[in-house]
């Protein structure tokens, strides 16, 4: 059950008008890379409480969430008035299953995100255990304009250290000269996002991790499923292992 605590808004990171960084501190317990925890806040005599996903890997003192300030909505909202030094509530315990121990080691790990979702992979990245997992892993990031491409920074630091990642942009509404352009069911089931990378996974030594957009995550597994691929069960071992955003 979740234990509340109060943090302290260390600072607030925004990348556009929509998109933004909330860095915090806690004493949390610790978590795994790719897990998220809640946050919760009492607006017009409410309590309103929401699942975030940490960017930062578990090691570091600074919690960081990537969050998009949704129009309208709840908490997002009222997150992104908060100010440095600011509370805010913290559930102390982090849940989730959308971590590298689920996902069996393979030869190619495909990491496939919308929006904020990349933020469990940047923090899986930023953690040891991955690379020892997985001789390729690639970063495809999706979004709607190129001005949403965050972190860029942090991704390209990792490319230059790792060698054997991949990053990939995608974005849907506008030209993209360093990435690709449309969606990812498309691009994968085209062979498009295969051929840009100029790796080819096969079912004998591919694991896929999809995050964010509902849709973008139905569409990605069901494409994947005609490709011959099928999910990671608690029972049987398959290739695919998914987190919704909403
Ligand atoms: C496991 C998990 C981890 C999550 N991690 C993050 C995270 O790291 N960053 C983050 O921004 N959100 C994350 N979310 C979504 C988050 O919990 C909230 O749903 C989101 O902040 C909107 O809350 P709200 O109260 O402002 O909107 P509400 O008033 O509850 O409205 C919900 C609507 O907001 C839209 N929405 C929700 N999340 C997103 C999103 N990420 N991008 C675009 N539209 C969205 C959808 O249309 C949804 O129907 C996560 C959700 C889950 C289940």
């Amino acid at each position: 059950m979740a234990n509340w605590l109060t943090g302290r808004v260390k600072n607030i990171k925004w990348w556009n008008d929509r998109l933004f960084s909330l860095i915090l501190n806690a004493p949390i317990e610790g978590f795994k890379a790719g897990q998220f925890t809640k946050l919760a806040m009492n607006v017009d005599g409410k309590r309103i409480t929401r699942a975030y996903s940490f960017v930062n890997p578990p090691k570091e003192r600074d919690l960081e969430f990537y969050l998009i300030k949704v129009d309208g909505g709840n908490l997002s909202c009222p997150l992104s008035n908060l100010q440095k030094g600011d509370e805010i509530e913290i559930s102390s315990v982090s849940s989730g299953y959308f971590t590298i121990d689920e996902v069996p080691k393979s030869e190619q790990l495909w990491l496939l995100s919308t929006g904020t979702a990349i933020g469990p992979f940047l923090s899986i990245l930023q953690q040891g255990d991955v690379w020892r997992s997985f001789q390729k892993i690639i970063l495809v990031h999706a979004v709607r304009a190129i001005e949403d491409l965050c972190y860029q920074e942090l991704i390209f630091n990792l490319c230059n250290k790792y060698t054997q990642l991949k990053y990939v942009s995608i974005v849907s509404r506008e030209v993209n000269p360093s990435g690709l352009e449309g969606r990812v069911p498309k691009l994968l089931e085209s062979g498009a996002l295969f051929q840009f990378c100029g790796i080819e996974p096969s079912i004998n030594n591919s694991q896929f991790m999809i995050c964010g957009n509902p849709q973008m995550v139905k569409d990605t597994s069901v494409t994947l499923n005609q490709m011959g691929y099928e999910r990671n069960r608690r029972s049987t071992s398959g290739h695919i292992t998914v987190e919704q955003y909403w």
